[in-house]
């Protein structure tokens, strides 16, 4: 059993940046945002983008109140007159062409300047070649197949120019064709690289694999020529928009299957795709693996997180010098679940929109996850309560504070309406709790004051926890972004918040060397190092 997905599958270059463009306008501004037609071929994403108040449109008449708008030029770009006309009409116009599409507008608008005419290689319909067309001042050429160059004119002074999207194969032999009849035509390749590389390792997985899926809208021209491309190498090819395409495909006869996405897919929809193929792919393993099944269940859903939990509070323990508790151990595990996943109900995203397994398992069965967190949170209310009345106390406050976090909202007029639209507050929340579940709550059992072994416990439990959620939110910064959701990565960046996680890790460790030799803790910290 083999699923592999695609290096290059995903967000290319220039839709990710239309896409931050566009999502970071939304952050900041008040002003009601348009794109100039749909910002990317992906049905799904465009339904997002207009819960976050984006709206496309095919022609700026269709803005009312110009005054309070701003319109994105999406990563196609546009011919130049539509470009004026836009201007002039004085809305406010944010440029989200991708450069690669601008460095082709130019060699048009160089070429059609020195009186060359213009042929462009690509499909007809497609916005990009729409826009180019516009730079060729009326003497553009489309050409979208091999037979086609029949119809051109003999002409010596031509440019040849390919959407960025194009089949390299298909592209030159249509150059081939062209230049049979225009022996002087000037060829430049702007096939993307991004372009080249995708379709070159589809076309390499599909001769290697039992089935192929590509995932991306049907609206989308890259997409569909990736699955064209796949088809040719693997009949077994099968082009999705999102997992309940798969509903009826019967995935026993294929052991080895490959996964590959448009340049205008999101990672959301890739991953809900690989968690579908994983889970038909295990369901075959049934009766030989029934706890490699569990196993995989609890990875999918929230027992990890408390068996974690559970795990972080066993080292808490020992570090501090603490005779180990079963029930400290079952409180923090209790607790953590309880919580997480009170966090995801309350908290869920738009349904059917984004999300993994875990969140589609949250919307089928949320009143069984509501009744598991509940008694959850009633046990280890329970144990603390039979421990000491400090733990007690502590973890009911601590579990208020978590129900307030997720349900109490602000007055419309601020900026912010809720605690969890404050920038990085899940990510630091979810550490101070896990933190004071695993390393505090067990201090309180004994007449324990402030030490220094504690504060090394709490650190470490922090560190960590804080570490490995902005680490995963990293992996989500695109759906993030999309649903709004301000997590630590959306906030700075990727490339900041790993310089933020590198230098957590820094003083985590300068302190767990430290903290024995100083006789602060167990010499455990030694071997967390
Ligand atoms: S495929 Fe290439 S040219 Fe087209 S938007 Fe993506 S990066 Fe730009």
């Amino acid at each position: 059993m083999e699923v592999k997905l695609a290096k290059t599958a995903g967000f290319c270059m220039g839709v990710r940046r239309a896409v931050d463009i566009v999502l970071d306008i939304a952050q900041h501004e008040t002003s009601r945002i348009y794109t100039y037609g749909p910002l990317i071929h992906n049905p799904q994403t465009i339904e997002l983008l207009k819960s976050r108040g984006i709206r496309p449109i095919e022609n700026i008449e269709e803005i009312k109140d110009k005054n309070n708008a701003i319109l994105i030029i999406r990563a196609h770009g546009i011919a130049p007159d539509e470009r004026k006309k836009i201007k002039s009409s004085g809305l406010k116009v944010v440029d989200a062409t991708c450069p690669k599409v601008g460095y082709v507008q130019s060699i048009i608008k160089k070429h059609t300047g020195l009186d060359y005419s213009v042929i462009i290689v690509g499909d007809r319909e497609h916005p990009e070649v729409d826009g180019l067309l516009g730079y060729t001042g009326g003497r553009g050429i489309i050409i979208s197949t091999l037979e086609e160059v029949d119809k051109i004119p003999y002409n010596e002074k031509v440019c040849v120019v390919a959407q960025t999207t194009q089949n390299l194969d298909d592209y030159n032999k249509i150059v081939e064709k062209i230049k049979e009849k225009c022996s002087q035509a000037v060829v430049f390749n702007t096939i993307c690289s991004s372009t080249e590389q995708r379709q070159a390792e589809v076309t390499a997985m599909a001769s290697e694999m039992d089935a192929m899926f590509i995932v991306g809208g049907k609206n989308s021209a890259n997409t569909r020529r990736l699955a064209d491309l796949a088809q040719k190498k693997q009949s077994s090819t099968f082009h999705i928009e999102t997992p309940a395409d798969m509903e009826k495909i019967d995935f026993g006869p294929y052991n080895r299957i490959g996964v590959s996405a448009g340049a205008s897919t999101p990672n959301w929809i890739i991953d809900r795709v690989m968690d579908k193929i994983m889970d038909g792919q295990s369901r075959k393993l049934k009766n030989i693996g029934t706890l490699l099944n569990l196993w995989i269940y609890a990875i999918k859903t929230d027992i990890y997180s408390a068996i974690g939990a559970g795990c972080l509070c066993l080292v808490c323990m020992l570090l501090q010098n603490i005779p180990v508790s079963l029930t400290f151990i079952a409180i923090a595990s209790l607790f953590v679940y309880a919580m997480h996943v009170l966090h995801r109900l309350l908290g869920r995203k738009p349904a059917n929109l984004v999300g993994s397994f875990r969140e589609e398992s949250y919307q089928r069965y949320g009143k069984l996850y509501y009744y598991t967190a509940g008694l959850s949170i009633v046990f280890a209310l329970a144990l603390a309560f039979n421990k000491a009345l400090p733990v007690f106390l502590f973890l009911f406050f601590l579990f208020l504070a978590g129900l307030i976090y997720n349900t109490i909202t602000f007055p419309e007029q601020w900026n912010f309406k809720s605690f969890k639209d404050l920038p990085g507050s899940k990510n630091i929340s979810m550490s101070v709790a896990w933190g004071i579940v695993t390393a505090i709550l067990p201090a309180l059992d004994k007449d324990y004051s402030f030490n220094a072994g504690l504060t090394v416990a709490f650190v470490f439990s922090f560190g960590i926890v804080f570490i490995r959620s902005a680490m995963s939110d990293i992996l989500e910064i695109q759906s993030d972004k999309l649903i709004g959701q301000e997590t630590i990565p959306v906030f700075f960046g990727r490339k900041r918040t790993i310089t933020i996680l590198k230098i957590i890790s820094l003083i985590l460790l300068a302190v767990l060397l430290v903290s024995s030799p100083l006789g602060w803790t167990s010499s455990l910290s030694f071997l967390l190092t």
